[in-house]
């Protein structure tokens, strides 16, 4: 088995910089987590703004223009770190920069995948790195004022951002004429109230106007009518979060430490059947099974079973397909599921498939915010039929009436909520099929062997 040690020797021959951190994060790009060093003179200390410093001028430069750091942006391949993996600077792109009135950037904290907690972290070791790629990209995209909407049950992270926004705001890298430019972006934290639906982007925008926090149609997209109606990019924290890297080292640096259209590194939020559950940082394109090593491989006395390789929205593989895949958007696409928030949740030969279904629809029926009938009955029905299942009362036909009401969902509601509650149905119909037509026809909750 690799060792921690004998990747980060071939990061490093490869020119990466790195080191291992005590929460298992292996900071290439988020260099400095440790827990006490996140104050803003050690970020300063550590290269901290000073791709702020580069893009106004104030290293002895000539400083960047707005389309210069677009385009450093897309140079890089960066694409969003939240669940979507849409390219960042062209999104930064869609700004209409010239549009008179206020425009909003918003950095979407509100982190409630299951099995995803690396923005929490990101937040609370390395609060300015944030900051930073917040205050690059209004610059680039000509915005003013800036709200980080914070997940609701992590005040203690709220307050740890928010004490870094006043450190920022005393140094003069915050606030009206920023460094002595003519450049002035307010920044404001904004604690959420613990809904997963509040995640999803224009229901997030309602809950920071003060409204229930339930999906818009879209289009409208936010870029055109967001944040009270007005033009808005919102992007994720570990996105914001990796473009001061991006700025200092070259958006052709930040590609090369990943892979072709999957550029830089990622965290990815390793739990379940695990020696060493943690947030480990790699670079994109990563086999899994090296990420596996990272994490101290299965259990011990145990054998991979599957993964959800993307939080709990993204559809199972099992071992045998997830072995051979690279942690990467395009890999985990063609392997049939989606590299979403990079929370991978590993399973041993132990877990029953029905049982872990039974508790990821009880999830999406509880969460669903009701606007849409699909995905407000349709989440019911998976949880009873599955929970019927899972008792020992599940008949034959369950099994087509499962996929046929994962598929009246899909594609039929508002937002991606609906789909995230039937993708994981569908997938475990077709990988584990066996297992539960063993549980209807054994009227017993067993463990089926490996796929
Ligand atoms: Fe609400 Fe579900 Fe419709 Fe999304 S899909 S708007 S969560 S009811």
């Amino acid at each position: 088995m690799t060792t921690a040690a004998q990747v980060l020797a071939q990061f490093q021959a490869a020119g990466v910089e790195t080191c291992f951190h005590d929460r298992h994060i292996t900071p290439q790009i988020y260099a400095g987590l440790n827990g006490s060093n996140w104050s803003i003179k050690d970020y300063v200390a550590r290269g901290g703004y000073q791709a702020l410093r580069t893009i106004l001028g104030k290293d002895g430069g000539e400083g960047l223009t707005q389309d210069q750091v677009i385009a450093t942006v897309k140079e890089s391949g960066l694409r969003g770190r939240g669940g979507a993996g849409f390219p960042t600077g062209l999104k930064w792109s869609f700004m209409p920069r010239q549009f008179p009135g206020q425009k909003y950037l918003v950095c979407n904290s509100d982190e409630g995948e299951p099995g995803t907690c690396k923005d929490r972290d990101i937040l609370m070791y390395n609060p300015h790195i944030v900051i930073e790629g917040m205050i690059i990209a209004a610059y680039a995209m000509g915005i003013s004022v800036g709200y980080n909407y914070i997940h609701g049950e992590i005040f203690q992270v709220y307050e740890r951002f928010e004490a870094a926004l006043e450190e920022a705001r005393a140094a003069g890298y915050l606030g009206d004429g920023i460094l002595g430019s003519s450049f002035s972006f307010q920044l404001h934290a904004h604690h959420g109230f613990g809904a997963y639906i509040c995640g999803e982007e224009t229901a997030l925008l309602e809950s920071l106007e003060g409204k229930k926090g339930q999906p818009r149609f879209k289009p409208p997209f936010p870029a055109s009518f967001g944040l009270y109606g007005k033009p808005t990019t919102i992007n994720n924290t570990e996105t914001f979060a990796a473009v001061p890297w991006i700025i200092r080292n070259g958006g052709a640096a930040y590609l090369a430490c990943g892979k072709p259209n999957n550029g830089g590194t990622k965290i990815f939020s390793v739990s379940g059947d695990v020696e060493r559950p943690g947030n480990y940082e790699v670079p994109m394109g990563t086999p899994f099974s090296k990420l596996l090593e990272l994490a101290g491989g299965v259990r011990t006395g145990r054998q991979l079973k599957a993964v959800i390789p993307g939080g709990s929205s993204s559809p199972v593989l099992p071992a045998s397909i997830i072995m051979e895949c690279t942690m990467d958007y395009d890999s985990i696409a063609k392997a049939g599921s989606m590299l979403g928030s990079g929370a991978v949740i590993v399973m041993d030969d132990s877990r029953c498939m029905v049982e872990s279904l039974k508790r990821l629809s009880y999830f999406y029926m509880h969460e669903s915010c009701g606007q849409c009938t699909p995905c407000r009955e349709g989440t019911g029905w998976l949880w009873r039929l599955v929970d019927r299942i899972h008792r020992g009362e599940g008949r034959p036909a369950d099994m087509d009436v499962l996929d046929s009401v994962a598929s009246n969902i899909m594609g039929r509601t508002i937002c991606a909520l609906g789909d995230a509650a039937a993708m994981p149905v569908r997938a475990m119909i077709k990988h584990f099929r066996p297992e539960f037509e063993a549980l209807i026809r054994n009227k017993t909750p067993q463990a089926a062997p490996s796929a």
